[in-house]
């Protein structure tokens, strides 16, 4: 039974650009799908390339010519404090939407919002401490200063499986920065976004700042790739949309941002807490049902305590609440879509086929209205399974068994992602060094999936370029511009 009920009709949104909320030019219209209803729950435009081209103007021209990025960093910040605010206060109504579009749980759906409001509070903070340098020492002819610019216009391209959150971790870092923003949602999920306008507009944001384009990637979002307009772009996506972003940059150089893929490997060596270990696993597989990009996906373990470790985490992972993602018993919903259920599903048939054995799961839920899968594990794998190897965004894990510490750190970073890795024993130099020779942009040890605005995230290897919040998180979207200054006579060169 869900505690909330569904909308009698789908939400209608508009883009949002240069200060005004539009149809856009095409007229067609997307409607997105509850994946775990499957009822229509929202409508925004079918943006085409015309529309990104009239938002890359807006925020060209609001860069060159308009206050946001002249006007003192503290103003900036006055203003983004006001959005934290009233991201708060609409935390339920955007949280309804976001787990309508993405088939979430509701009660984590809330948690992202008012955790995005938290980092909304963060960047704004951070906007005061973003400085340039001096070097005083270069004799007393020269002062050399290094000025910290705003980069520019930023193209912010995001995916569907955390729409609010993701934004937040770039968004109010790149108005932090001064910068000018166009952002292409995913176009499935893309009405958190557009209401995020709505509020930004509310809150005095001055026009084309941000500009708001929906539709497909190819149309709306390739534009952005191609522009030289466009200073920098951010994509969080897929591998395969990092290297358009990439091949694009080839021909205009423009500064990528790139938080792409991940096949995260959990590390549980034998003198671990094995309870903790399991309850820690089966959270980070199933989490967001498996579609989280720094989610478990390859778990090894030590083989004294292999054969115990999976009983206690199939024991776990049996006891996930997978259902309605209205209601807010729910630990698990529904996957994206249909295509990309029989995908994940496809990555278990392979493997049974290819010799694994399922512990648990393995199969669409009885909830035939959407599409939602059993948490899933899978022993007698090989390290060369397409399923060890290939970003199933799903709630499946593969178990492997290792005998030495050196194996298990050749077989966390035998792939070619490096977004993630957790560990888990109780010996610290053990975990230190294991942190210390994963190759992953993010490591956790003992825990999994923690996180906070104070900190940079990011991929190393194929999972991406750059990083996105702390700190880290504004000066990525800056740059640096030395001046020297002469305090002396000349002496000429020419006589
Ligand atoms: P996707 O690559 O299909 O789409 C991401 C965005 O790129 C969407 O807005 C899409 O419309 C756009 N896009 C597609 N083609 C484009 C083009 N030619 N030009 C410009 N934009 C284009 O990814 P997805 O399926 O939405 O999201 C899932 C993927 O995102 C997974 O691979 C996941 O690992 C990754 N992800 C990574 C992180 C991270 O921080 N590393 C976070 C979340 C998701």
């Amino acid at each position: 039974m869900a505690s909330i009920s569904l909308p009698a009709a789908p939400r209608r949104f508009k883009m949002y650009i240069g200060g005004q909320f539009t149809d856009g030019l095409s007229g067609e219209v997307c409607t997105r799908h509850s994946p775990g209803h499957s009822v229509p729950v929202a409508q925004w435009p079918q943006g085409c390339e015309a529309d990104a081209l009239q938002a890359i103007a807006q925020a060209r021209q609001a860069f060159d010519h308009g206050p946001w990025p002249r006007m003192a960093a503290g103003e900036r910040a006055a203003l983004l404090f006001k959005v934290a605010g009233l991201i708060e206060a609409h935390a339920q109504e955007i949280g309804l939407i976001e787990s309508l579009e993405t088939g979430k749980p509701i009660t984590q759906a809330l948690g992202e919002i008012r955790a995005a409001a938290d980092v909304w509070r963060f960047a704004a903070g951070a906007a005061r401490v973003v400085k340039g340098d001096a070097h005083n020492n270069l004799g007393d002819r020269v002062l050399a200063m290094v000025l910290r610019e705003p980069i520019g216009v930023v193209g912010l391209i995001t995916p569907w499986n955390f729409p609010f959150f993701i934004l937040a971790e770039r968004l109010p870092f790149i108005l932090a920065a001064g910068c000018t923003v166009v952002i292409k949602p995913s176009e499935a999920t893309s009405g958190s976004t557009l209401r995020l306008c709505e509020l930004l507009h509310g809150a005095g944001l001055p026009c084309g700042v941000v500009n708001a384009v929906t539709g497909l990637g190819d149309a709306v979002g390739q534009p952005l790739l191609d522009s030289g307009l466009i200073d920098m772009v951010s994509v969080t996506g897929s591998t395969g949309t990092g290297r358009k972003a990439i091949l694009a940059s080839a021909g205009n150089i423009k500064k990528l941002g790139l938080e792409l893929g991940g096949k995260n490997p959990h590390i549980v060596f034998a003198d671990a807490c094995l309870d903790d270990a399991a309850d820690g696993v089966a959270f980070a597989m199933a989490f967001n049902a498996g579609q989280c990009c720094v989610g478990a996906s390859r778990l090894l373990v030590e083989r004294p305590v292999a054969a115990e470790f999976t009983a206690k985490l199939a024991a776990k992972m049996a006891r996930i609440r997978v259902g309605d993602p209205l209601d807010a018993q729910t630990q698990v919903g529904a996957l994206f879509g249909q295509a990309h259920m029989e995908k994940v599903l496809g990555f278990i048939e392979q493997g049974v086929r290819m010799g694994a054995h399922i512990v648990c799961g393995g199969a669409r839920t009885d909830h035939r209205d959407g599409y939602f899968v059993q948490p899933t594990l899978l022993t007698d794998v090989r390290a060369d399974m397409p399923l060890m190897r290939e970003e199933i965004f799903g709630p499946v894990l593969g178990a492997m068994a290792f005998d030495t510490f050196d194996e298990a750190i050749r077989l966390a970073n035998d792939c070619e992602f490096g977004l993630s890795a957790s560990i888990w024993t109780q010996d610290l130099s053990r975990a230190l060094r294991a942190s210390r020779q994963v190759r992953a942009g993010r490591v956790w040890v003992n825990t999994t999936l923690d996180n906070g605005p104070e900190t940079p995230l990011g991929g190393m290897k194929q999972s991406g370029l750059g990083r996105e919040t702390g700190l880290a998180g504004i000066e990525e979207y800056t740059e640096l511009k030395t001046v020297h200054v002469n305090l002396q006579p000349r002496t000429h060169w020419i006589d």
